[in-house]
């Protein structure tokens, strides 16, 4: 397989779809909309999933897990949730197939194996997760219930992209029921402030914590919080979302609790949640036309150790010293791969590295065994040079926190050079044309002119912005008075 991509400037899209390929993060599946995740891909996610979780821990949360079908009569009791995911569904009608009697070695669908009840596919598990709270909570003392599940879940989604919107994904969804509202509000802003830190602290990707409009909002809940990042390409992503459910699903199901006081009352509600999708983020924003960038916190391994011989004993001294270098950084807690197949060239070696984003490479020859030198490149920069042996770990893990720490700088001030102020909506569609980005414009609140600047210019609201300061200022569709700047973006 040839290894060089697409360049960004020719066809993005292409170029992202070929590096997903290249890099073995994940491939298309024979299902439709449903993606292989590869076992590169994967060690990222699981790296993602180990961080996340732990600081979910940290919180007070516990991990559990809910069934994957939902029975249709429990989907259906809250209302809005159940008409939003309505028509993203993937139903289980039958429980059995038998022998195709018209068709050799062919298997029909059993009438007779109809279900009484059809079964939906989780698209995310409110509804069986809290007709189960309906058994776990009776008193405040059962208060406050945070449960975590890491699962599948479908959602029958039309136009899908690796990673970026599968019609399987693999996520994590909280859930959360407490006595008062300040209490879930307080926790679903807390959760948006964890994926934030973490995509920011993690991932080096910069968001924009924010709170959807109404019409952007998880279906089903009062209100929704969310972090927002933009790609390369000048389009944003929604990257982890946080929902204040007030007291819709705790009505729907009937989960009440009885005070210290002895009185009644439903519960409130929070769920969050981030998934697979983080992994097309990542891709995007740091990737460039070699193939895949990656955050050293996030690397499957950090530093490939690639040996240069010509024969058996060069290969000998080369390895011992390898062997050596690996032990000594994996004691300072660097994770090593020596990449010691000789079925494969070094420059071979190094391309596939480079595609897959290995922070630091080290080449190691018998030159510099006589030297005492190794020669070290870093992926982000694609820079190179020769390191004394007596001074390699120090500098791998001061070029690691570098990288780190770069990828991240040079990540915000792309987004933030691409955050436009514009107060007229001729400004506004030239901008979104030209230079692409976020777009910070006055708004008059109303669904209507949302939707107007929506199907004329194909940009959302991506949230309103927690930290902006208000400031007055009229609508660019309609002149009305606006207190705030909301964020517009073309997103994925
Ligand atoms: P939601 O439950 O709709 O708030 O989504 C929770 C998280 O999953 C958000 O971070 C979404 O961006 C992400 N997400 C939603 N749909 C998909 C999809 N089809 N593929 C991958 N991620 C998704």
């Amino acid at each position: 397989m040839g290894k060089s991509l697409t360049k960004r400037s020719e066809d993005y899209s292409k170029w992202y779809n070929e590096l997903v390929v290249k890099a073995d993060l994940a491939e298309n599946s024979s299902v439709r909309g449903c993606m292989v995740i590869k076992p590169y891909g994967y060690a990222i996610w699981e790296k993602i999933q180990a961080e996340l979780d732990r600081r979910f821990k940290e919180t007070g949360h516990q991990n559990a897990y809910f069934p994957l079908l939902v029975p249709k009569s429990m989907f259906e009791a809250e209302e809005k949730n159940a008409e939003g995911f309505a028509k993203e569904c993937a139903i289980v009608t039958h429980y059995r197939l038998k022998t195709d009697e018209d068709q050799a070695g062919k298997l029909k669908v059993d009438e007779n194996a109809k279900l009484e009840e059809e079964l939906i596919i989780r698209p995310t598990s409110e509804a069986i997760i809290w007709n189960t709270f309906k058994n776990w909570i009776q008193s405040y003392r059962d208060l406050p219930l945070k449960i975590n599940q890491w699962a599948n879940v479908m959602r029958w989604e039309m136009r899908t992209r690796l990673f970026l919107r599968t019609a399987e994904f693999l996520w994590q969804e909280g859930h959360t029921a407490h006595e008062t509202k300040e209490e879930a509000l307080e926790e679903a802003k807390l959760m948006n402030s964890i994926y934030a830190n973490f995509v920011e602290n993690y991932m080096a990707i910069p968001v924009i914590k924010g709170v959807k409009t109404e019409s952007e909002r998880f279906a089903g809940a009062d209100e929704t919080y969310c972090i927002e990042a933009l790609m390369q390409d000048g389009k944003a992503l929604q990257a982890g979302t946080s929902h204040f459910l007030g007291q819709n699903f705790a009505k729907a199901f009937d989960v009440k609790y009885t005070s210290k006081e002895g009185k009644q009352d439903f519960v409130w509600a929070t769920s969050w949640g981030v998934s697979t999708r983080l992994m097309g983020a990542l891709i995007m924003t740091h990737s460039d036309d070699h193939g895949l960038v990656l955050p050293p916190k996030l690397a499957p391994f950090q530093v490939v150790i690639v040996p240069i011989f010509k024969n058996e004993e060069q290969f000998k001294q080369v390895s011992k010293k390898a062997t050596e270098i690996k032990t000594e950084l994996q004691n300072k807690g660097i994770s090593v791969k020596f990449d010691n197949r000789d079925t494969h060239k070094p420059g071979w070696k190094f391309a596939q590295y480079e595609l897959q984003g290995v922070p630091l490479r080290i080449a190691i020859g018998p030159k510099d065994l006589e030297k005492g030198t190794v020669e070290l490149a870093r992926r982000d920069t694609l820079t190179k040079e020769f390191i004394q042996e007596s001074e390699l770990s120090q500098t791998i893990i001061q070029s690691l926190e570098n990288i780190q720490d770069n990828l991240f700088n040079k990540a915000l001030s792309f987004r933030d050079s691409h955050i436009t102020e514009v107060d007229s909506y001729d400004e506004f569609k030239e901008i979104l044309e030209t230079k692409g980005g976020f777009v910070s414009a006055h708004w008059d609140g109303t669904a209507e002119t949302e939707e107007k600047i929506k199907s004329e210019t194909k940009a959302t609201i991506r949230c309103i912005p927690d930290n902006a300061c208000k400031n007055d200022g009229n609508c660019i569709v309609t002149g009305e008075p606006s207190q705030q700047r909301v964020l517009f973006a073309k997103a994925y």
